[in-house]
């Protein structure tokens, strides 16, 4: 029977068929994935909370034409306080969907899945969302080939120099003042934002502290997440609401 040895953390789950429930999973070996779990909207299912978005779980599919239905799993880490409502749950949340949208199906990529797990820790040990959530955007970007190089116009090439940048999130990047004018939809990027961003590239999430700079550069990566990647600013700016509302824990 060819069976599937797999670890990943749950994005979501919707109902399939009668009892069934489809899971999207992240791997760490195979990307993003979709299982079929048999049973586990029957009441007394023995799939019991397994199957809860964040869940770190080892997973044994059973695999035929394609289709992957869960046989086995095995909890490795719940990450249960990140389901109360508050900030750090917001940002967990964010998190899925950002893995969720921005990865293609069955595409491995383990760098992401230890920087998805490593993200979720660190919001479990009361890092500051905003700038952990800077970081992670920052490195996902960065891991999945979207995130610019910052010191060259991206319209025309020229080199760029100066206290404060525009940055265009529909070109992908710093234009310099030749090229802004024709543009729209401009941000202006501070020098310190941008150096801002440099560190969070390399920082370990345990020595990230909130830094003035983290709002502009939030606006920033939602507006290029947007422009980009068509991931709806609404949809975005509302987690970072709740993010912003939220009691801290
Ligand atoms: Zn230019």
């Amino acid at each position: 029977m060819p069976l599937l040895k797999l670890t990943g953390f749950v994005l979501r789950t919707r109902s399939w068929g009668e009892a069934d429930k489809l899971a999207t999973f992240f791997t760490k070996e195979k990307g993003k994935l979709f299982g079929v779990v048999r049973g586990a909207r029957k009441p007394q299912s023995h799939w019991g909370g397994a199957l809860e978005p964040l869940t770190m779980l080892d997973l044994l599919f059973y695999e035929k034409s394609g289709r992957h239905t869960l046989t086995q799993c095995e909890i490795i880490r719940s990450f249960h306080s990140l389901r109360q409502p508050g900030p750090s749950g917001s940002a967990s949340l964010y998190i899925l969907e950002l893995v969720e949208n921005l990865t293609a199906d069955e595409d491995a990529n383990p760098q992401l899945f230890n920087e998805m797990e490593r993200a979720l820790r660190a919001l479990e040990e009361g890092v500051s969302p905003l700038p952990l959530l800077n970081s992670f955007r920052l490195k996902l970007l960065t891991l999945l080939g979207f995130w610019p190089w910052l010191d060259t116009c991206v319209s025309c090439g020229k080199k760029i120099k100066g206290m404060i940048l525009t940055f265009n999130p529909k070109s992908g990047g710093l234009v310099c003042p030749d090229c802004k004018g024709s543009l729209q939809g401009n941000l202006t990027i501070g020098e310190k934002t941008l150096n801002r961003t440099l560190s969070l590239l390399n920082l370990p999430y345990s020595e990230i502290k909130e830094e003035s700079e983290d709002q502009e550069l939030n606006e920033i990566l939602v507006a290029f997440l947007g422009a980009q990647l068509g991931m709806e600013v609404s949809k975005v700016k509302s987690y970072m609401e709740k993010l912003e509302n939220g009691q801290p824990r």
